[in-house]
């Protein structure tokens, strides 16, 4: 295995700070991959690593998705992450997230924290009791829970993509399966049923799938059926990797839209659906909804702001993929170009430009 500072050139980061405070049980590692175009923010997770080596590579991993996710979503941010190491079912105790906080306050606002798997808007909130450099919060003018505006984006760069694939922006009618009816897809399912869209759904509980079900007419299926479903869009809410050599095959889909976060297996299952036809919304920028929403409390939070903005999402995408086919390159590679340009424009020193698109915007989904 690589060793550490090999690893930490590999991913190209500029600083990678481990704590420990064994009074309060806190073991964790801070990545800050990029400040170029901002201070280093993003969520921290708290999970049960097999070793400290997977802790390590997660958040080198993490940390430099944040800079790409932040550069193509127009802010003025740069990429970070954290990790806690221990389960946060039975390990998280209030003194860990102070000392957690105090970690994060020792960096003077390179990094900013937030939520992630294993933490809740409740611990942003003890984590702010030693430090401001924390977003994602109750009070104090704290945004709360980021899934309302994640769906928005998710639903506005769907509109992009059905435009893209030469099916128009009207949902009427579209049939879209979306996997997982948690947060996310539990709103982006109330946008679409607004809009006159069908929609199609699995999750892994039952009372979720009930619930889309009830409200939004929606049609269950068994999970493992959900890839073969015959669609216009398949909108991934769930897990990651599930874009594979097992799942692309019985696709039936012409768009993959949807929050999940790293939705690709590999590089190569990009290619795969690029040479099939499928028009592929990168998942950083279709779901950076959510990072946008927290972004907006260091302006001093504006929900109205914070809609118009996660709005040009659609605008993005639109972008990536007229980038991907000018390029002949999948999307994903079109959008990593899109986040590289911007990074080079602000190490060079131009001004930062983001996407203009104002639209009208429907009602929030609850
Ligand atoms: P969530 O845990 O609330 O919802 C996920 C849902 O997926 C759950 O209901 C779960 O039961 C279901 N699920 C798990 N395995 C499944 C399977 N095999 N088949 C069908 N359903 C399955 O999480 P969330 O906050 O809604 O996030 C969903 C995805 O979007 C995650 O990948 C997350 O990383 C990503 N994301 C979320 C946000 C946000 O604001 N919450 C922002 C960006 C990205």
């Amino acid at each position: 295995m690589p060793g550490v500072f090999q690893q930490i050139e590999h991913h190209g980061h500029e600083q990678v700070v481990f704590f420990q405070d064994p009074d309060a049980g806190l073991r964790a590692i801070i990545g800050i991959h990029s400040t170029s175009l901002g201070p280093a923010l993003g969520g921290c997770r708290m999970w049960n690593y097999a070793s400290e080596a997977e802790a390590l590579r997660d958040v080198l991993r993490l940390s430099r998705g944040m800079t790409y996710k932040a550069a193509v979503a127009g802010l003025k941010l740069g990429g970070g992450k954290a990790v806690i190491l221990g389960d946060a079912r039975t390990q998280k105790t209030p003194e860990l997230l102070k000392a957690f906080g105090s970690a994060v306050d020792g960096l003077n606002g390179r990094y900013i924290t937030a939520e992630d798997v294993g933490m809740k808007v409740p611990d942003i909130d003890l984590i702010r009791t030693r430090t401001k450099h924390a977003v994602g919060g109750s009070n104090e003018g704290g945004s709360g829970d980021p899934s309302v505006m994640t769906a928005f984006g998710v639903f506005q760069g769907l509109k992009a993509a059905l435009k893209f694939a030469g099916l128009g922006e009207e949902l009427e009618g579209i049939r879209v399966a979306v996997q997982g009816v948690g947060n996310v897809g539990y709103h982006l399912s109330s946008y679409l049923s607004a809009a006159g869209a069908k929609l199609i759904v699995s999750d892994i509980y039952p009372n979720q799938v009930e619930q889309v079900v009830q409200e939004f007419g929606a049609t269950a299926v068994p999970p493992d059926q959900i890839y073969g479903v015959e669609c216009e869009v398949f909108a991934p809410c769930a897990l990651g990797a599930i874009l594979n050599s097992r799942t692309i095959p019985q696709l039936k889909c012409k768009i993959v839209a949807g929050s999940a976060n790293n939705q690709l297996e590999t590089e190569s299952d990009g290619f795969e659906l690029f040479k099939r036809g499928v028009t592929y919304a990168p998942d950083y920028a279709i779901n950076s909804g959510g990072l946008i929403n927290v972004a907006d409390e260091l302006d001093g939070y504006n929900q109205e702001r914070v809609v118009a903005q996660v709005g040009r999402i659609h605008d993005t995408i639109a972008s990536i993929l007229l980038r991907s086919s000018r390029e002949g390159v999948p999307p994903h590679l079109a959008a990593d170009r899109m986040a590289e340009q911007r990074l080079l424009e602000a190490k060079r020193g131009s001004c930062f430009r983001t996407p203009v698109l104002q639209e009208s915007l429907p009602p929030a989904a609850r």
